[in-house]
């Protein structure tokens, strides 16, 4: 095989590509990833989970010093300051060692990093930086980007997108986010618990749009009660960065007499589109449906042989994990092996505090799927771990069908719902009935008690309420 021939190509290094690169390399096939950023890891580690997460676990740690909570468990401070440039450096120290981390898996399992922009130059051919290279197989993982609001132009210092507002210099005394779904409030919540007044402006009438109902509007009062304030069913219609401000135009989503909000920044959070600009998907005799998504089959085949898709770029939720899921089954898959993933059962996690999290169909979607549905709830106040902790917020809510018993869907919002939520779908994933999660035993104390007794109220019988 020459040196610029392999059996897989894959385009993009995020979750979904670096994870395909490996264990296609593991099976034994000549591997070769292409990655135009300057570190691999795609959005996940450079500018989305990881960074997001890091700046979200700092802000927790200082708002818990400064709001006094601290002092009640008996540890006191003084002087406390707040070190931004540090908090980014920290950051900045996560995004390197795991970057970093991939691009030794890519040296250990010999994989080949093409450093570059690739498009499509035939079928079976791509262009990196001038050279061609072909493949047996191309999986396209190229992701996706942040979606832009007409009207509202992104300028990076006043007006930012989920990039530029992990980078902020200083923290404002105003923040406005457009948008109230999983990363603006995620990021609100940094720069709330820093201290700016956050304002979160949402189109439709509630904010976390495709959760449960019912922890819709209990995120809502939670984080009313932190203190962001926010406009449900408001719809922006412009912006104007000043020197020190941008004053935005909001309307009522139904239409109606316009207003102007002031705010020092102002975040675009409205979704994220499929990065396939610049891949020559033409010359491939690929073309993307109407939201713009490379369309798969359930072993993730493009109509065109030899090229898959995998992630972001794909129709299904965005995420990280749902990216690398993909990746491991389309590299089996391209390898003879059968690669699945069980698109019913992908958690999803925002992580505010408390968390939120939930896997599976929601009380409404079960419903309009025609099931007859009995739910069971159990609140975190009356787990003896979490209100201990203090962390008394939030409930479990498992949803089963009425007839087999059979779990549909588990909604939680906890202190630690993210990783609560694992338990939920590894018993999904079995076919657990409720009664199958209220008799197994479960270490105490823990959250995680919380979801058999939410389990076990399904039938009507949890011990502690
Ligand atoms: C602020 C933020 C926070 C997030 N937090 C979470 C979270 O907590 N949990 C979670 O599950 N998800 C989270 N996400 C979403 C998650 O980052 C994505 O779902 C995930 O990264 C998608 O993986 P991917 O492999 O499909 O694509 P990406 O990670 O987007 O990677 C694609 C890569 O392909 C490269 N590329 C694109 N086109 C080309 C080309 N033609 N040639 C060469 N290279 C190319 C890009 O440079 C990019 O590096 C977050 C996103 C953001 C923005």
């Amino acid at each position: 095989m020459a040196e610029t021939d392999f059996d897989v190509i894959i385009i993009g290094s995020g979750p979904g590509g670096y994870v395909a690169a490996i264990r296609a390399a593991q099976l034994g096939l000549k591997t070769a990833c292409v990655e135009s950023r300057e570190t691999l890891g795609g959005t996940c580690l450079n500018v989305g989970c990881i960074p997001s997460k890091a700046l979200l676990h700092a802000s927790e740690l200082y708002e818990e010093a400064h709001s006094g909570m601290l002092a009640k468990w008996g540890v006191k401070t003084s002087g406390l300051e707040l070190d931004l440039g540090a908090m980014h450096g920290t950051r900045l120290e996560a995004i390197k060692g795991l970057t970093g981390g991939i691009e030794f898996l890519f040296k250990k399992n010999k994989i080949t990093w093409l450093k570059g922009h690739a498009k499509f130059t035939a079928k079976d051919a791509i262009e990196v930086a001038g050279t061609s290279y072909k493949a047996k197989n191309f999986v396209i993982a190229t992701g996706s980007s942040v979606t832009p609001l007409p009207g509202v132009e992104v300028d990076h210092q006043r007006i930012v997108d989920s990039t530029s507002a992990l980078e902020l210099a200083k923290v404002p005394e105003t923040m406005v986010v457009i948008g109230g779904g999983v990363i603006g409030l995620e990021l609100g919540s940094v720069w709330r618990r820093l201290g700016a007044k956050v304002t979160v402006v949402e189109y439709l009438d509630q904010i976390l749009p495709g959760m449960d109902g019912e922890v819709r509007k209990e995120a809502a009062k939670l984080f009313k009660k932190q203190g962001f304030a926010l406009r449900t069913s408001t719809k922006v219609t412009g912006a104007k960065a000043g020197a020190d401000s941008v004053t935005l135009t909001v309307e009522p989503a139904a239409g109606g007499a316009s207003e102007t909000i002031e705010a020092e920044v102002v975040l675009v959070s409205i979704g994220r589109r499929p990065n396939t600009e610049g891949l020559q998907l033409d010359k491939a005799g690929l073309a993307v449906n109407q939201r713009g998504q490379i369309e798969t089959d359930h072993e993730f085949r493009t109509p065109v042989p030899g090229i898959w898709a995998i992630g972001d770029v794909i129709p299904g939720p965005m995420l990280a994990h749902k990216a690398e899921d993909e990746g491991i089954a389309v590299a089996e898959n391209i390898a003879g092996l059968t690669g699945i993933v069980n698109h019913e059962v992908i958690p999803s996690v925002v992580y505010t505090m408390p968390e939120i999290a939930g896997v599976g169909l929601t009380e409404e979607d079960a419903k309009a799927a025609g099931h007859e549905v009995k739910t069971g709830k159990f609140p975190m106040m009356a787990n003896s771990r979490a209100k201990t902790n203090r962390e008394g917020d939030g409930f479990v809510k498992v949803i089963a069908d009425a007839r087999t018993d059979r779990v549909l869907g588990v909604w939680i919002i906890a202190s630690v719902g993210g990783t609560m939520i694992a338990q939920a779908a590894q018993a999904m994933e079995f076919g657990a009935t409720s009664e199958d999660i209220a008799y197994t035993c479960h270490a105490h104390p823990t959250h995680s008690e919380a979801l058999k007794e939410a389990a076990m109220a399904v039938t009507g019988k949890p011990i502690h309420v």
